[in-house]
């Protein structure tokens, strides 16, 4: 697995681009973007992966195409339309 470039650890925790890095999370496992870093590993697109999961699949994993092919089905912004229109 490659290395996360550019990151540095300091007192608070591991810092890429003035961003504090949390680690990722287990749905992430299998994804691309995870990068090893010391003892953790990270995500090289998110500084915190557990909230690209929080309101459901994360929009740039590389793991889980299928889940994306699925959701692209339904167009969030115009389900809500037909919502607000009743229909
Ligand atoms: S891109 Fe998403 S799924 Fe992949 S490591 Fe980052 S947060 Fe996790």
């Amino acid at each position: 697995m490659a290395i996360l470039e550019k990151a540095v650890k300091t007192d608070d925790g591991v810092m890429l681009n003035g961003f504090l890095l949390s680690p990722i999370v287990d749905q992430c496992d299998g994804c691309d973007r995870v990068r090893d870093f010391e003892e953790g590993k990270y995500c090289s697109s998110y500084p915190n992966p557990a909230s690209k999961w929080a309101g459901g699949r994360c929009n740039f994993a590389t793991h889980a195409k299928i889940a994306v092919a699925q959701q692209a089905k339904v167009n969030p912004l115009k389900a809500s339309k037909r919502a607000a229109k009743g229909r």
